[in-house]
């Protein structure tokens, strides 16, 4: 019986955010700042001891993978010093350096997130330096904030609002708007209230953070309309992400409500993150509600070895058919790179334990590997919005 193998399958990122080369060449601890999900600087307390061997600093298992592979692939030893030292040097022509990383992952296509970084990195020179195709999903509370700066009204807001949505999602290539109101009032939705919303409109127009939440709640369901009308995918980011998430309300449960909502059975949502770490959670809600996806970005690859553990539990639940590959690469290549390999790695084993558990035969574990990595997508977002919008 074969063993199924992922090595030569084309991957398609799911989430991930654009980037650009670093300046000047990485500290030690400037790289490990780079790869860190924490955004915030390592503080590595005085007096500090260090004995041989032990790792840098801060870093975790994550980072730990990264520079075991990354030293393979770089053809050095696998420490911090030295794996900086020789990214340092190759990604000198960062352009040929990130395709280089693309290229030996099979990364053929990335749906970006241009509303990380801030300001907003072009298309075009993300789509160069990469040398994949690149789709694109239209953040909603960058549009909010940068609206909230012309003193409308609260009329004359959300009209402009639904008017920049409605022509984002005409754009060839815009596959949805993406939420992180997971970051502002959390993921427990209410019903569409005006009178609420316009109460709070003043606030945020004074502090774009402001929580707000029934003016988010508002702003959320109109972009789920909007979705519903051009037959496109609305993407909430669930569960962790940097340190600001309102942790407590970030489950995708908080979303059911919303997600049973009669006026959305048509609306195709997509679970950014897949919930982690309530994964269960998002694969239950996938498998009851045939218009919601998930992908498993994020954890994957910064949950580490998890990652094998993860992708065992997903499909205890979901569908095969409703769970895609992602990396939420957010500041450098090597985060889209090791994404693929880790995942390639991890779910290997996992798709052979399953043929040799007699669950199924080979044929059908690698298939389920080639429709997480790519095939989902295809389906879902090529061919069935493309049938949609004819
Ligand atoms: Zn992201």
């Amino acid at each position: 019986m074969s063993e199924v193998s992922l090595k030569h399958i084309q991957a398609i990122d799911i989430h991930a955010h654009p980037y650009v080369a670093n300046s000047e060449p990485y500290t030690l601890e400037e790289f490990v700042r780079t790869l860190s999900l924490a955004v915030i600087p390592n503080q590595i307390p005085k007096h500090y001891v260090q004995t041989k061997k032990q790792p840098f600093p801060g870093t975790n298992m994550w980072i730990q993978l990264l520079i075991q592979r990354l030293s393979r692939f770089l053809t050095c030893e696998p420490t911090l010093e030295q794996v900086v030292k020789h990214r340092n040097i190759e990604a000198v022509d960062f352009k040929k350096y990130t395709r280089k990383l693309f290229q030996d992952a099979n990364i053929t296509g990335v749906v970006a997130d241009f509303g990380y970084p801030t300001p907003k990195l072009s298309k075009k020179s993300y789509a160069d330096l990469c040398g994949a195709r690149i789709w694109e999903i239209h953040r909603i509370e960058s549009v909010m904030v940068d609206l909230r700066k012309e003193g409308y009204s609260f009329g004359e807001f959300i009209e402009k609002y639904r008017e920049d949505l409605n022509e984002s999602l005409k754009k060839e290539g815009v596959v949805g708007l993406k939420s992180i109101i997971a970051y502002r009032s959390g993921l427990e939705i209410m019903e569409m209230n005006e009178q609420a919303a316009k109460e709070q409109y003043e606030e945020f127009q004074s502090n774009e953070r402001a929580q707000v939440k029934a003016f988010r709640d508002y702003c959320l369901h109109i972009a789920m309309e909007e979705c519903t009308k051009a037959y496109k995918v609305m993407h909430i980011h669930t569960g962790i992400g940097d340190g600001e998430v309102i942790l407590p309300k970030a489950s995708p449960s908080f979303l059911i409500e919303m997600l049973r909502d009669k006026k959305y059975s048509e609306t195709k949502v997509h679970l950014v993150h897949g919930g982690y770490p309530w994964i269960e959670e998002a694969a239950f809600i996938v498998s009851i509600l045939p218009n919601v996806y998930m992908d498993i970005s994020l954890q994957n690859p910064f949950a580490g070895h998890g990652v094998k553990r993860i992708l065992d539990q997903v499909f205890e639940f979901a569908p095969f058919d409703k769970v895609m590959y992602g990396s939420d690469a957010f500041t450098v290549p090597e985060m889209n790179w090791l994404g693929v390999h880790l995942f390639k790695e991890c779910f290997e084993q996992v798709l052979n334990s399953w043929v040799k558990a007699d669950y199924m035969d080979s044929e059908t574990a690698q298939t389920i590997g080639e429709m997480v990595l790519y095939r989902n997508f295809e389906n879902v977002y090529r061919k069935q919005i493309k049938e949609a919008v004819k």
